[in-house]
C-alpha cells in the first residue's frame, strides 16, 4: 500500500471541495482551510438554533464507513455528521471483520463494491497509503460508472488523520481566535501518533505567522524527519525537547497524545517509555492560566488516574470535549462540501 504514497497524488482543494477525496492534509491551503471553518460555525450556529435546511443538505446521500482499526469517535461522529445532514449511513453488518475481507477479498475490491452504493466513505486502515490505494481505485470505478465515491481518510496507519487535524485547528481558532502567535506544544508519541503529524503539517499549510510548535517525547518517539521537513519548507520554527518543562509554562495550546502501543512490534519497548510523559493536575497547575489542553483521545494512563483526570476534566482548560463536538461540525461541514452543497 505504501507505494501509492509516492504514485498517487490527491487533487489539491484550491477552492473546490465537490468530489474530492479528503486523504492529506497537504491538500489545504489557508483559504480552503478558512472556507471549510466558517461553514462548519455557521452549520453548528443552525444546529443550536435548530434552523431548518441543514437536517436537508444532503438528503439522498449515503456514506458508508469502513473501520479496520478500533475507532469511536472518528466512526461515530461521521455517522452522526452524515445524520444530521439529511443523509443516510450504512456499514458492514456485524463488523468489517464479518465482510468479504474476511474471505481474503482485497482492499481494491472492498472499496470499489462500498464505492457502487456510497456516495462517499470514510475507510480507517491500519496499513499507511491505504486511503491513497482506495483512491486510486475509487478512481478506476468512477471512470467505469460515470460518477464519483468519494474517500475520506479516518487515519491513514501511522500517516495522516486529516480531519482530526481540521477539527483541532478549528477547535485551536475558537479558543484563541488565531493561529499567529502561538505556541504550540505537541507531547507524547510524535512518531506512530498520525494526529500529531497532521496537525504539525496543517499549521505550517496555515502560514501561521510567529507561531512556534514544540515537539516533547522520548528520543524514540520523535516527530518523523519529513514532517519537520515540511515544518523547515512552510517556515515554521519548531523545537525538539525530551523534557516537558522546558516548554510547559510558555505554551498557549498543549496536545497530549496516548503512546499507540499496538503500533510497537516490541512490547518492551512500549513497556521502558509508556510513563515518561503523565498529565496530572500538577503537571497542569504549571501551564498558562489561559493555556489549552487538548488529546485526540482516546485518553489512558497518560492523562492520569480516573480521579486525576475527574479533576482535569473540570479545569477550564480542558478542551477535549470541544474538539470531539467539534468534530461532527467540521464534518458535517466536510461531508456537505464534498457531496456538492454549494450553500455553505
Ligand atoms: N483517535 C486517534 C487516532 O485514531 C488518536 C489515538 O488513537 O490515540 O489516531
Amino acid at each position: 500500500m505504501k507505494q501509492f504514497l509516492d504514485s498517487y497524488t490527491p487533487q489539491a482543494i484550491q477552492g473546490h471541495y465537490e468530489g474530492k477525496h479528503i486523504i492529506t492534509v497537504e491538500q489545504f491551503h489557508r483559504d480552503d482551510m478558512d472556507e471549510l471553518f466558517e461553514a462548519a460555525r455557521k452549520i453548528r450556529r443552525g444546529v443550536r438554533r435548530g434552523e431548518q435546511g441543514i437536517p436537508n443538505l444532503c438528503a439522498n446521500k449515503v456514506l458508508a464507513t469502513v473501520f479496520f482499526e478500533a475507532s469511536t469517535r472518528t466512526d461515530l461522529s461521521f455517522q452522526a455528521a452524515m445524520s444530521r445532514i439529511g443523509g443516510r449511513v450504512i456499514s458492514a453488518s456485524n463488523g468489517i471483520s464479518f465482510s468479504s475481507l474476511y474471505k481474503g477479498e482485497s482492499i481494491a475490491d472492498t472499496i470499489r463494491a462500498v464505492g457502487c452504493y456510497a456516495d462517499a466513505v470514510v475507510l480507517r486502515h491500519p496499513n499507511e497509503g491505504s486511503s491513497y490505494q482506495a483512491a486510486y481505485y475509487l478512481d478506476m470505478l468512477a471512470e467505469k460508472l460515470g460518477r464519483t465515491t468519494v474517500v475520506i481518510s479516518g487515519g491513514d496507519g501511522i500517516g495522516e488523520h486529516p480531519t482530526q487535524a481540521l477539527l483541532d485547528l478549528f477547535t485551536i481558532i475558537d479558543a484563541k481566535e488565531k493561529v499567529d502567535g502561538l505556541n504550540i506544544t505537541l507531547v507524547g508519541d510524535l512518531k506512530f501518533g498520525r494526529t500529531v503529524h497532521s496537525l504539525a503539517k496543517l499549521i505550517g499549510l496555515y502560514g501561521a505567522s510567529d507561531t512556534t510548535i514544540s515537539f516533547v517525547s522520548p528520543p524514540s518517539l520523535k516527530m518523523p524527519q519529513k514532517v519537520l521537513d515540511f515544518l523547515q519548507c512552510h517556515g515554521v520554527p519548531y523545537y525538539e525537547t525530551d523534557d516537558l518543562f522546558d516548554v510547559l509554562a510558555d505554551s498557549d495550546i498543549i496536545y497530549w497524545t496516548r503512546v499507540q502501543e499496538e503500533r510497537f512490534e516490541d512490547k518492551a519497548e512500549y513497556e521502558a517509555i509508556c510513563n515518561k510523559f503523565i498529565m496530572t493536575p500538577s503537571v497542569l497547575a504549571k501551564a498558562k492560566p489561559d493555556a489549552c489542553l487538548m488529546h485526540p483521545l482516546p485518553r489512558k494512563h497518560e492523562m492520569g488516574t480516573q480521579e486525576d483526570q475527574d479533576i482535569q476534566d473540570r479545569d477550564p482548560r480542558a478542551y477535549y470535549f470541544h474538539q470531539m463536538e467539534n468534530g461532527m461540525f467540521v464534518r458535517m461541514a466536510l461531508l456537505a462540501k464534498v457531496l456538492g452543497v454549494t450553500s455553505l
